[in-house]
């Protein structure tokens, strides 16, 4: 099985670092036309560097006006990838407002907000594309420390069943990918130390954590026209985890 994307139009967000970057330059070097955005300058212009055909989108998705002004100026695309996701480490009983905000601000709204707007570009151009969300085996399983940022993916997954729900009619499909930890700044800054990481580790049936690789093979595999009749699906990267 071929899986190809030259030749079509993909955006991705959180397109700095991790995850996010490892699919752009996935993308583009199999030919597509890859919008890359993020919030960091610096990160950016390295990307193009190395990437000259990206087409940057420099915004800070907590900005609903300024995001949606971003993303008015370019063309409708065949699929959107919400990749940008922050977490905050912190028991419930210390979380504050602001930390509900921002987490449900990036993860959540900026989410709707990004696909409102590309949705009603594609749904105009007749386009039957698709949107991955990236969430997390977090919205199925809790993880200590996370429980907004768990709440927060599994408002992501039910997000993408409404989505997938509402958009069958035009021919577009809604799905997420959900990793356990992989080994970004993200995963990183959560999980080094191994007495947060290890009591998760012993639960993986297969025995390890996800690699960003395995994140991006499955996007570019449910994101694609070979799997046409899945939507609304949660896609689950978790060597069995949430399995047990
Ligand atoms: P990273 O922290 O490595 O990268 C996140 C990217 O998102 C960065 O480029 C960051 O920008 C960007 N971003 C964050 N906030 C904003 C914002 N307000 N506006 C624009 N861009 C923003 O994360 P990962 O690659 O690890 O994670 C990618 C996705 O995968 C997230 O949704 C995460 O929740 C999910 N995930 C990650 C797991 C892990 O263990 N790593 C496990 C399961 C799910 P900047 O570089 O400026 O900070």
């Amino acid at each position: 099985m071929e899986i190809s994307y030259k030749g079509k139009k993909v955006l991705v967000t959180g397109a700095g670092r991790g995850i996010g970057r490892d699919l752009v330059v996935t993308l583009a070097k199999q030919g597509a036309t890859v919008y890359a955005l993020t919030k960091t300058a610096e990160l950016l212009q390295q990307l193009q560097k190395e990437l000259p055909s990206i087409r940057p989108v420099l915004v800070d998705l907590t900005n609903w006006e300024e995001t949606k002004a971003a993303l008015e100026n370019i063309e409708a695309v065949d699929h959107v990838v919400n990749n940008a996701g922050v977490a905050v480490s912190k028991p419930l009983l210390e979380t504050t407002g602001d930390d509900f905000d921002w987490i449900f601000g990036v993860n959540v709204k900026a989410l709707l907000n990004v696909t409102q707007v590309m949705v009603k570009k594609m749904i105009a151009a007749g386009i039957q594309g698709s949107v991955i969300n990236v969430s997390s085996v977090s919205a199925q399983k809790t993880a200590p420390g996370l429980s907004v940022y768990c709440a927060s993916k599994a408002a992501v997954d039910m997000l993408t069943k409404s989505m997938a729900n509402e958009w069958g009619q035009h021919k577009i499909r809604v799905n997420s990918v959900n990793p356990t930890i992989v080994w970004t700044d993200m995963g990183k800054q959560l999980w080094t130390d191994p007495a947060k990481s290890e009591p998760i580790l012993s639960r993986i049936p297969l025995g390890r954590f996800a690699n960003i690789d395995e994140v991006i093979n499955a996007i570019l595999f449910i994101m694609s026209d070979k799997a046409s009749m899945t939507t609304g699906e949660t896609f689950l990267i978790d060597g069995g985890y949430a399995a047990r």
